[in-house]
Protein backbone atom coordinates (compact mmCIF):
# COMPACT_ATOMS: atom_id res chain seq x y z
CA UNK A 1 0.00 0.00 0.00
CA UNK A 2 1.05 3.47 -1.07
CA UNK A 3 0.49 6.96 1.21
CA UNK A 4 0.45 10.08 -0.50
CA UNK A 5 0.92 13.23 1.88
CA UNK A 6 0.43 16.39 1.42
CA UNK A 7 2.45 18.80 3.49
CA UNK A 8 2.61 22.87 3.44
CA UNK A 9 4.82 25.41 4.32
CA UNK A 10 4.20 28.02 6.58
CA UNK A 11 4.91 30.53 8.92
CA UNK A 12 6.32 28.73 12.23
CA UNK A 13 2.68 28.95 14.62
CA UNK A 14 4.60 30.20 17.34
CA UNK A 15 5.27 33.47 15.01
CA UNK A 16 3.28 36.46 15.34
CA UNK A 17 2.76 37.57 11.59
CA UNK A 18 2.69 40.95 10.69
CA UNK A 19 1.41 42.96 7.53
CA UNK A 20 3.59 44.34 5.16
CA UNK A 21 3.70 48.52 5.60
CA UNK A 22 1.80 48.74 1.94
CA UNK A 23 -0.87 46.18 2.54
CA UNK A 24 -0.43 44.25 0.02
CA UNK A 25 0.33 40.61 1.82
CA UNK A 26 1.82 39.08 4.97
CA UNK A 27 5.87 39.63 6.03
CA UNK A 28 7.58 36.42 6.02
CA UNK A 29 10.14 38.07 5.33
CA UNK A 30 13.20 36.48 8.48
CA UNK A 31 10.28 34.44 9.72
CA UNK A 32 10.81 31.29 10.87
CA UNK A 33 8.49 28.35 8.93
CA UNK A 34 8.16 24.74 9.17
CA UNK A 35 5.30 22.46 8.40
CA UNK A 36 1.82 22.84 9.10
CA UNK A 37 1.11 21.37 12.23
CA UNK A 38 -1.87 19.47 10.72
CA UNK A 39 0.34 18.04 8.13
CA UNK A 40 3.11 16.67 10.66
CA UNK A 41 -0.06 14.50 12.18
CA UNK A 42 -0.25 13.14 8.74
CA UNK A 43 2.78 12.42 7.96
CA UNK A 44 3.05 11.10 11.74
CA UNK A 45 0.16 8.49 10.79
CA UNK A 46 1.32 7.45 7.37
CA UNK A 47 4.80 6.74 9.51
CA UNK A 48 3.28 4.84 11.53
CA UNK A 49 1.28 2.77 9.05
CA UNK A 50 4.50 1.82 7.31
CA UNK A 51 5.82 0.92 10.54
CA UNK A 52 2.79 -1.39 11.46
CA UNK A 53 3.14 -2.96 8.25
CA UNK A 54 0.24 -1.62 7.02
CA UNK A 55 1.43 0.81 4.32
CA UNK A 56 5.00 -0.34 2.33
CA UNK A 57 5.97 3.30 1.01
CA UNK A 58 5.15 6.57 2.10
CA UNK A 59 5.39 9.54 -0.60
CA UNK A 60 5.37 13.41 0.81
CA UNK A 61 4.24 16.02 -1.63
CA UNK A 62 4.76 19.71 -1.48
CA UNK A 63 3.20 22.37 -3.57
CA UNK A 64 6.18 26.23 -3.48
CA UNK A 65 9.03 27.54 -4.71
CA UNK A 66 12.69 25.80 -3.79
CA UNK A 67 11.97 26.34 -0.13
CA UNK A 68 9.29 24.48 0.64
CA UNK A 69 12.05 21.16 -0.21
CA UNK A 70 12.96 22.56 3.61
CA UNK A 71 9.39 21.04 4.88
CA UNK A 72 9.73 17.78 2.61
CA UNK A 73 13.29 17.18 3.68
CA UNK A 74 11.79 17.29 7.30
CA UNK A 75 8.83 14.94 6.16
CA UNK A 76 11.70 12.40 5.04
CA UNK A 77 13.60 12.60 8.45
CA UNK A 78 10.68 11.70 10.26
CA UNK A 79 10.23 8.78 8.33
CA UNK A 80 8.59 9.27 4.58
CA UNK A 81 10.56 7.65 1.70
CA UNK A 82 10.55 10.00 -1.09
CA UNK A 83 9.54 13.37 -1.86
CA UNK A 84 7.47 14.99 -4.80
CA UNK A 85 7.90 18.99 -5.24
CA UNK A 86 5.46 20.70 -7.49
CA UNK A 87 7.38 23.43 -8.22
CA UNK A 88 6.06 26.94 -8.72
CA UNK A 89 5.94 31.06 -7.53
CA UNK A 90 2.46 31.26 -7.17
CA UNK A 91 0.49 32.20 -4.42
CA UNK A 92 -1.95 29.41 -4.97
CA UNK A 93 -5.42 28.75 -3.99
CA UNK A 94 -7.08 25.70 -2.36
CA UNK A 95 -8.67 24.75 -5.84
CA UNK A 96 -5.24 24.88 -7.68
CA UNK A 97 -3.53 22.94 -5.05
CA UNK A 98 -6.32 20.23 -5.09
CA UNK A 99 -5.96 20.26 -9.20
CA UNK A 100 -2.12 19.64 -8.48
CA UNK A 101 -2.41 17.05 -6.05
CA UNK A 102 -5.16 15.41 -8.28
CA UNK A 103 -2.43 14.73 -11.49
CA UNK A 104 0.38 13.58 -8.64
CA UNK A 105 -2.62 10.65 -7.58
CA UNK A 106 -2.84 10.32 -11.04
CA UNK A 107 0.94 9.59 -11.70
CA UNK A 108 1.07 7.62 -7.92
CA UNK A 109 -2.14 5.69 -7.62
CA UNK A 110 -1.66 6.07 -3.80
CA UNK A 111 -4.02 4.03 -1.95
CA UNK A 112 -4.85 6.59 0.98
CA UNK A 113 -4.06 10.37 0.44
CA UNK A 114 -3.56 12.15 3.97
CA UNK A 115 -4.08 15.71 4.14
CA UNK A 116 -3.73 18.57 7.06
CA UNK A 117 -7.74 19.43 7.77
CA UNK A 118 -6.52 23.71 7.37
CA UNK A 119 -3.49 25.53 7.08
CA UNK A 120 -2.52 27.36 9.94
CA UNK A 121 -2.09 30.30 7.49
CA UNK A 122 -5.15 30.82 5.43
CA UNK A 123 -7.06 28.72 7.65
CA UNK A 124 -9.18 27.87 4.51
CA UNK A 125 -10.14 23.89 5.18
CA UNK A 126 -10.96 23.72 1.68
CA UNK A 127 -8.14 21.33 -0.51
CA UNK A 128 -8.91 17.68 1.10
CA UNK A 129 -12.46 18.50 0.18
CA UNK A 130 -12.53 19.91 -3.15
CA UNK A 131 -9.13 17.24 -3.91
CA UNK A 132 -11.64 13.69 -2.90
CA UNK A 133 -14.42 15.86 -5.00
CA UNK A 134 -11.99 16.16 -7.94
CA UNK A 135 -10.77 12.66 -7.98
CA UNK A 136 -13.95 11.37 -7.01
CA UNK A 137 -12.91 9.28 -4.12
CA UNK A 138 -14.32 9.20 -0.62
CA UNK A 139 -13.21 11.97 2.09
CA UNK A 140 -12.90 11.01 6.17
CA UNK A 141 -12.42 14.75 7.24
CA UNK A 142 -11.31 15.82 10.66
CA UNK A 143 -9.86 12.25 11.64
CA UNK A 144 -9.34 11.39 15.23
CA UNK A 145 -8.80 7.33 14.40
CA UNK A 146 -7.95 5.52 10.88
CA UNK A 147 -7.87 1.95 10.67
CA UNK A 148 -7.60 0.13 7.54
CA UNK A 149 -8.90 -3.41 6.79
CA UNK A 150 -9.81 -5.00 3.81
CA UNK A 151 -9.31 -2.43 1.13
CA UNK A 152 -11.48 -0.01 3.65
CA UNK A 153 -10.55 2.34 6.19
CA UNK A 154 -12.30 2.85 9.30
CA UNK A 155 -12.34 6.94 10.00
CA UNK A 156 -13.27 8.61 12.88
CA UNK A 157 -14.66 11.74 12.52
CA UNK A 158 -14.84 14.95 15.16
CA UNK A 159 -17.93 16.74 14.35
CA UNK A 160 -19.62 19.18 15.94
CA UNK A 161 -22.29 16.90 17.65
CA UNK A 162 -19.60 14.26 19.15
CA UNK A 163 -17.45 11.83 17.08
CA UNK A 164 -18.41 10.18 13.88
CA UNK A 165 -17.28 6.93 12.11
CA UNK A 166 -17.53 6.27 8.47
CA UNK A 167 -15.99 3.29 6.48
CA UNK A 168 -14.25 4.46 2.82
CA UNK A 169 -13.34 2.49 0.30
CA UNK A 170 -9.84 2.85 -0.39
CA UNK A 171 -8.47 4.63 -2.69
CA UNK A 172 -9.61 7.42 -0.13
CA UNK A 173 -8.86 10.94 0.92
CA UNK A 174 -8.48 11.77 5.14
CA UNK A 175 -7.73 14.93 6.81
CA UNK A 176 -6.03 15.32 9.60
CA UNK A 177 -7.72 16.39 13.31
CA UNK A 178 -5.36 17.48 16.00
CA UNK A 179 -6.77 14.24 18.63
CA UNK A 180 -5.35 11.95 15.33
CA UNK A 181 -1.44 11.21 17.12
CA UNK A 182 1.22 13.10 18.73
CA UNK A 183 4.04 13.33 15.73
CA UNK A 184 7.20 12.64 16.57
CA UNK A 185 10.49 14.86 16.55
CA UNK A 186 13.04 14.26 13.85
CA UNK A 187 16.08 12.60 15.10
CA UNK A 188 19.64 13.53 13.90
CA UNK A 189 20.46 10.79 12.24
CA UNK A 190 17.08 11.00 10.64
CA UNK A 191 17.46 13.99 9.18
CA UNK A 192 20.96 13.24 7.77
CA UNK A 193 19.60 9.93 6.43
CA UNK A 194 17.04 12.13 4.74
CA UNK A 195 19.21 14.50 2.87
CA UNK A 196 19.90 10.96 1.15
CA UNK A 197 16.27 10.22 0.52
CA UNK A 198 15.22 10.95 -3.61
CA UNK A 199 13.16 14.20 -4.58
CA UNK A 200 11.54 14.75 -7.85
CA UNK A 201 10.56 18.37 -8.66
CA UNK A 202 7.59 18.81 -11.47
CA UNK A 203 6.01 21.84 -12.75
CA UNK A 204 2.04 22.25 -13.11
CA UNK A 205 2.97 22.74 -16.59
CA UNK A 206 4.10 19.08 -16.78
CA UNK A 207 1.06 18.43 -15.01
CA UNK A 208 -0.75 19.74 -17.05
CA UNK A 209 -2.74 22.09 -14.74
CA UNK A 210 -3.71 25.84 -15.33
CA UNK A 211 -2.71 27.19 -11.53
CA UNK A 212 -4.27 30.79 -12.82
CA UNK A 213 -5.56 32.28 -10.00
CA UNK A 214 -9.24 33.47 -10.13
CA UNK A 215 -9.03 36.03 -6.72
CA UNK A 216 -7.14 39.39 -6.04
CA UNK A 217 -5.80 40.06 -3.03
CA UNK A 218 -7.20 43.37 -2.05
CA UNK A 219 -5.38 44.28 1.37
CA UNK A 220 -3.86 42.81 3.93
CA UNK A 221 -3.82 44.56 7.33
CA UNK A 222 -3.88 43.61 11.05
CA UNK A 223 -7.08 43.17 13.34
CA UNK A 224 -7.90 46.46 15.49
CA UNK A 225 -6.13 46.37 19.03
CA UNK A 226 -8.69 45.20 21.65
CA UNK A 227 -8.36 47.15 24.13
CA UNK A 228 -7.33 45.73 27.75
CA UNK A 229 -9.71 44.43 29.83
CA UNK A 230 -10.62 44.87 33.73
CA UNK A 231 -10.80 42.71 36.89
CA UNK A 232 -13.73 43.44 39.02
CA UNK A 233 -13.83 42.83 42.84
CA UNK A 234 -17.15 41.29 43.61
CA UNK A 235 -19.98 39.26 41.51
CA UNK A 236 -22.20 42.70 42.54
CA UNK A 237 -19.84 44.44 40.74
CA UNK A 238 -19.47 42.74 37.98
CA UNK A 239 -23.41 42.93 37.15
CA UNK A 240 -23.15 46.50 38.10
CA UNK A 241 -21.08 47.07 35.42
CA UNK A 242 -23.45 44.55 32.65
CA UNK A 243 -26.36 46.49 33.84
CA UNK A 244 -25.10 49.75 33.63
CA UNK A 245 -22.09 50.32 31.85
CA UNK A 246 -22.10 47.71 29.02
CA UNK A 247 -25.77 47.37 28.95
CA UNK A 248 -25.97 43.88 28.34
CA UNK A 249 -27.83 42.43 30.84
CA UNK A 250 -31.23 44.90 32.18
P1 LIG B 1 -6.20 24.30 3.38
O1 LIG B 1 -7.35 23.83 2.56
O2 LIG B 1 -5.40 25.40 2.69
O3 LIG B 1 -6.62 24.71 4.77
O4 LIG B 1 -5.14 23.12 3.52
C1 LIG B 1 -5.50 21.83 3.96
C2 LIG B 1 -4.39 20.87 3.66
O5 LIG B 1 -4.13 20.84 2.24
C3 LIG B 1 -3.01 21.16 4.26
O6 LIG B 1 -2.94 20.76 5.61
C4 LIG B 1 -2.11 20.32 3.36
O7 LIG B 1 -2.18 18.94 3.70
C5 LIG B 1 -2.77 20.52 1.98
N1 LIG B 1 -2.10 21.67 1.30
C6 LIG B 1 -2.55 22.95 1.23
N2 LIG B 1 -1.64 23.71 0.56
C7 LIG B 1 -0.61 22.90 0.22
C8 LIG B 1 0.63 23.08 -0.47
N3 LIG B 1 1.01 24.26 -0.94
N4 LIG B 1 1.43 21.99 -0.63
C9 LIG B 1 1.06 20.76 -0.15
N5 LIG B 1 -0.09 20.55 0.51
C10 LIG B 1 -0.91 21.60 0.69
Amino acid sequence: MKVLVAVKRVADANVKVRAKADGTDVDLNNVKMAINPFCEIAVEEAVRLKESGVAEEVVAVSIGDKSCQEQIRTSLALGADRGIQVETDANLQPLAIAKLLKAVIDRESPDLIILGKQSIDSDNNQTGQMLAALAGLAQGTFASEVVLEDGHARVTREVDGGLQTLNLKLPAVVTTDLRLNEPRYASLPNIMKAKKKPMDVLTPEELGVDVASKLTMVKVEPPAERSAGIIVESVEQLVDKLKNEAKVIS
